[in-house]
C-alpha cells in the first residue's frame, strides 16, 4: 500500500480522523505523517500500546479526540491491532515493525524477560561464600569433637582459603 499523500513511499501509518461523525482514513508514510504534524501522535502510540498491554491504562490509544494513528507494517500493510485480533503476523517484516509492541506483549505473557530485583552477582557470591564458611566451621567443630584431627586440619585450611577470597 502506497502513501495517500505522496503516492511514492509505502504507507506505514494509518491515520484515522473523525470530524463531524465523518471518518477519514489515511494511509501515510512516516515522512508525510510527520509533515501533517502527526509526529507526536506517532511517538505516543507505542507508549500507549505498551501501557495497554501492561494493563495499566484503560483509555484506548486509537481514539484520542476522534483521531487515531496506527503503525502499519511496510511489508504487508497490517497494523498491530490486526495482529491482536487474529493473533497472526502478516509477514516477516512485522516482527521488526512491531518489535517493541511484541516485546511488551511477551513480557506480559512470560512475566519479565529481565532479571530484576535480584542482588547483584558479586554480592550473592559473597553471601554464598559466607554460608559455605559457616558450614565448614560447623564441620570443623564436629571434626574436633569427634577427634578427627586430620579432617579438622583440612577443614581449617579450606576455611582459611575461603575467608581469603571473600
Ligand atoms: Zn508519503
Ligand atoms: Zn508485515
Amino acid at each position: 500500500m502506497l502513501c495517500d499523500d505522496c503516492g511514492k513511499n509505502p504507507a506505514t501509518i494509518k491515520f484515522t480522523q473523525i470530524v463531524n461523525d465523518k471518518k477519514t482514513v489515511l494511509h501515510l508514510c512516516r515522512k508525510c505523517a510527520e509533515k501533517r504534524g502527526l509526529k507526536e501522535a506517532i511517538s505516543n502510540i507505542s507508549f500507549s500500546l505498551g501501557d495497554l498491554f501492561a494493563g495499566m491504562t484503560k483509555k484506548e490509544p486509537e481514539k484520542v479526540e476522534g483521531k487515531g494513528v496506527e503503525i502499519l507494517c511496510p511489508g504487508c500493510g497490517h497494523s498491530f491491532a490486526e495482529f491482536e485480533k487474529t493473533g497472526k503476523l502478516g509477514c516477516g517484516v512485522c516482527y521488526e515493525t512491531f518489535s517493541s509492541q511484541l516485546k511488551d506483549l511477551l513480557r506480559r505473557i512470560h512475566g519479565s524477560n529481565q532479571h530484576v530485583g535480584k542482588s547483584p552477582p558479586q554480592l550473592s557470591l559473597k553471601m554464598e561464600l559466607k554460608r559455605e564458611v559457616r558450614k565448614l566451621r560447623d564441620n570443623l567443630r564436629k571434626a574436633i569433637e569427634s577427634e578427627e584431627f586430620e579432617r579438622a586440619a583440612e577443614l581449617r585450611d579450606m576455611i582459611k582459603d575461603l575467608s581469603k577470597s571473600s
